[in-house]
């Protein structure tokens, strides 16, 4: 379904974009990986992709907190044949109240979680204007819909993502080039490991009974979304049936947003 098409999923060396890449995969796109990580556990990563879905998989790296690297990282890919799926994955997650968030984490949440997608989005464009044809995909969050306490720059930066994917919808509403936001609840990742973590240490529980609390508190369904899940949903909103889901914030959360 996506055989000749690119796409580059920002953040997938892990976690819910590894999820997305491969499900794009499956669907035949090629892929453009980045992320950080151990180099030769990447190169692992890279070559397994591409073996187990026959398409032509690439690392570029990156840190998607920096514009010149991010102009970088989309120089590349337009040299391997310019970006028809751009997903805006790769985000970090820091909690502290508001007076006493640092400046600085604030500063590279916001650069990461909502900067970084305007950059690739801005750089992406233009050959998807001139191929008349482009799937922009970010991935919000819950955070991007409602707040949670000690969030503060996430839930900005998410709420901004969700305001982003609007205008360019709209500024693309003529052409067929949608963007969409995804906005999953809790997945069992390394982001939200180490708020289970932190969690069971606060308050002495098990993993078990940390895991429960955090689901309990917040996703009606007390289960976790899966990397899997997002990533039919992410191929779903790539294929012609979605070419008029426009501008959507799409939730994918066991309930969390409908309480
Ligand atoms: P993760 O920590 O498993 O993966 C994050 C990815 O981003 C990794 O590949 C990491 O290497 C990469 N990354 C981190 N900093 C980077 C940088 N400066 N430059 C380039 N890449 C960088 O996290 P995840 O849970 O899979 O989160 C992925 C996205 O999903 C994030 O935007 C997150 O906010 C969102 N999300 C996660 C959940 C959840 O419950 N896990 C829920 C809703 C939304």
């Amino acid at each position: 379904m996506l055989a000749g098409k690119l796409a580059l999923v920002t953040g997938s060396t892990s976690g819910i974009g590894l999820g997305i890449a491969r499900a794009l995969a499956a669907q035949g796109s090629g892929i453009v990986l980045n992320g950080f990580g151990d180099a030769g556990a990447i190169e692992a990563l890279r070559a397994g992709l591409a073996a187990e879905f026959g398409v032509d998989v690439a690392f570029e790296g990156g840190d998607l907190t920096k514009p010149a690297e991010i102009e970088t990282l989309m120089k590349r890919c337009e040299a391997l044949g310019g970006v028809d799926i751009l997903v805006n994955n790769a985000g970090i997650q820091h909690t502290a109240p508001v007076e006493s968030f640092p400046p600085e984490r604030w500063d590279a949440v916001i650069a990461l979680n909502l900067t970084a997608a305007f950059h690739t989005t801005r750089l992406a464009l233009p050959t998807m204007k001139a191929r008349n044809w482009g799937r922009i995909v970010n991935i919000a969050s819950a955070h991007g819909l409602v707040a949670s306490a000690e969030k503060s720059a996430y839930v900005a930066a998410k709420h901004g993502i969700v305001g982003l994917t609007k205008v360019v919808a709209l500024e693309t509403a003529l052409t067929g080039i949608t963007c969409n936001a995804i906005c999953p609840g809790w997945v069992l990742t390394p982001l939200v490991q180490k708020q289970i973590d932190a969690r069971a240490a606060e308050r002495g529980l098990t993993q078990a009974a940390a895991i429960d609390a955090l689901l309990g508190e917040k996703q009606p369904s007390k289960a976790f979304v899966t990397p899997e899940q997002l990533g039919a949903l992410a191929a779903f909103l790539c294929s012609a049936a979605a070419e008029q889901v426009r501008g959507a914030a799409w939730t994918m959360d066991g309930g969390w947003t409908a309480q």
